[in-house]
């Protein structure tokens, strides 16, 4: 081991997920190292200033309350404001083929916003700016390419032949993690037979702070409120999601109609849409890892679950996963115990796991109720939104829950 690198954790993915949680763990006293294949540089690169709609990131996330107060409690979130970053006070969902409308507004639950839409570069840069200043060992712009094991020693290979070692080695190496296959955790997974179209719109009326959720039998369409350095209210990121051939019909339209189609999807709530980006799409998949950890390891974000963006919640999950393990390993640390000791990730792995599974499965109900047409359903979706509208007890349960404060 004389010539092998070592840590107390090792973070492997340097993403929106495990760059928090290595700068969390690291406060608390605990040797940590952070492996990210991209250039440090690459990552923390600021963007140009936001005048058009090429100037935002594509992938955007819809921070909950609580994933704000995680990174309020990291002290990056200052940085988050000072840089792009959109509040928004009310969330409209409807159903496309019906009546049923849902509506929600921050005032109604004494809150200033109900969440907030922030690029995922300009967190990840945020954290990047704090890791600097931090103790954690970056180790940037080379891929892990394996793991190795030797009695209790374990570690990860690097792909310029160096190795690391670490008590404790945490994937938050994303959706397609390959830790987690070279350790051998199996997963639950299905293909929505969706993808996600993602871009940036200009429209001619202002988004009043709103996100914007139309459903149709073949996917959510959402239009997600952005703001310009200079508060230009008129741009919103889509995350359009459809059925595989619907989305692929739509990826080949030209601009011209495919804002046509977009403007009719989205019953023109801000006017005309007058210009678009470059469009993305991500196939979607629902997956599942069915243990969390392994000896002297453990999952976190995507590289552990990975969900249907309708309700703008993955991000969300991961934070959730860094709360609870940080909170596990800081008892670990005060107790003197390994960040390895297996009852503190098998508790991890219990806080997280049902709540995961929950959520999932609320989403996948949700999915499954728009998808389908037959009229008892429609007359139970629309009912079923308005009779909710009315209701304001349970709307606000169902609204702190997707701020994340009910837990
Ligand atoms: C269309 C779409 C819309 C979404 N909208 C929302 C939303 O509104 N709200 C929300 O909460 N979530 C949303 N999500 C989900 C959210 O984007 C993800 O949950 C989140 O980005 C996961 O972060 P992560 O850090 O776990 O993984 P990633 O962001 O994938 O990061 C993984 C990191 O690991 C690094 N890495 C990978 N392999 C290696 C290796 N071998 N060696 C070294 N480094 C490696 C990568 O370079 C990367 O930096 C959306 C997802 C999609 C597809």
């Amino acid at each position: 081991m004389s010539n092998i690198r070592t840590f107390d954790i090792l973070v492997v993915g340097g993403g929106m997920i495990g760059s928090a949680l290595a700068l969390g763990l690291s406060r608390q006293g605990w040797r940590v190292g952070l492996v990210e294949g991209s250039d440090r540089a690459s990552l923390v690169e600021r963007p140009c200033p936001a005048e058009d709609v090429d100037g935002f990131e594509p992938r955007v996330s819809a921070i909950s309350v609580a994933s704000q107060q995680l990174l309020e409690n990291l002290g990056i979130w200052r940085a988050v404001v000072k840089d792009r970053h959109c509040p928004y006070q009310n969330m409209n969902v409807w159903d496309g083929e019906g009546t049923g409308r849902i509506h929600f507004e921050a005032a109604e639950l004494q809150a200033r916003a109900l969440g907030t839409i922030v690029e995922n570069r300009t967190i990840v840069r945020a954290l990047f700016g704090a890791l600097d200043a931090s103790d954690v060992a970056l180790i940037d712009g080379v891929k892990v390419t394996g793991w190795w094991q030797d009695g209790d020693q374990r570690g990860v290979e690097l792909a310029d032949g160096h190795r690391l070692g670490a008590q404790l080695v945490v994937a938050a190496d994303g959706a397609n993690s390959r830790l987690r296959q070279w350790v051998g955790l199996p997963t639950r997974e299905w293909d929505y037979d969706q993808q996600a179209i993602v871009c940036t719109v200009k429209t001619a009326q202002s988004h009043r702070f709103t996100a914007w959720q139309r459903f149709s039998p073949t996917g959510p369409l959402a239009f997600l409120p952005l703001l310009s350095e200079s508060g230009d209210e008129h741009f919103c990121s889509i995350v359009w999601s459809q059925d595989t051939d619907e989305a692929r019909r739509l990826m080949a339209l030209d601009d011209v109609q495919f804002v046509a189609e977009l403007e009719a999807s989205i019953e023109r709530q801000m006017g005309a849409v007058e210009s678009v980006s470059r469009r993305f799409a991500f196939p979607l998949r629902q997956r599942h890892a069915k243990d969390y950890v392994a000896p002297g390891f453990a999952l976190v974000g995507d590289a552990a679950h990975t969900i249907h963006p309708l309700a703008g919640q993955g991000a969300n999950l991961g934070y959730g996963d860094v709360r609870a393990l940080q909170d596990e390993l800081s008892r670990a640390h005060s107790a003197g115990l390994s960040p390895a000791e297996p009852l503190v990730l098998a508790r991890y792995q219990r806080r997280r796991k049902a709540e995961n599974l929950a959520m999932m499965a609320a989403m996948e109900g949700f999915k499954q109720l728009f998808a389908r047409d037959e009229l008892p359903l429609r007359w139970l979706r629309n009912t079923g939104m308005r009779w909710l509208d009315g209701l304001g007890p349970i709307k606000h349960r169902l609204a702190a829950e997707a701020m994340g404060l009910s837990r």
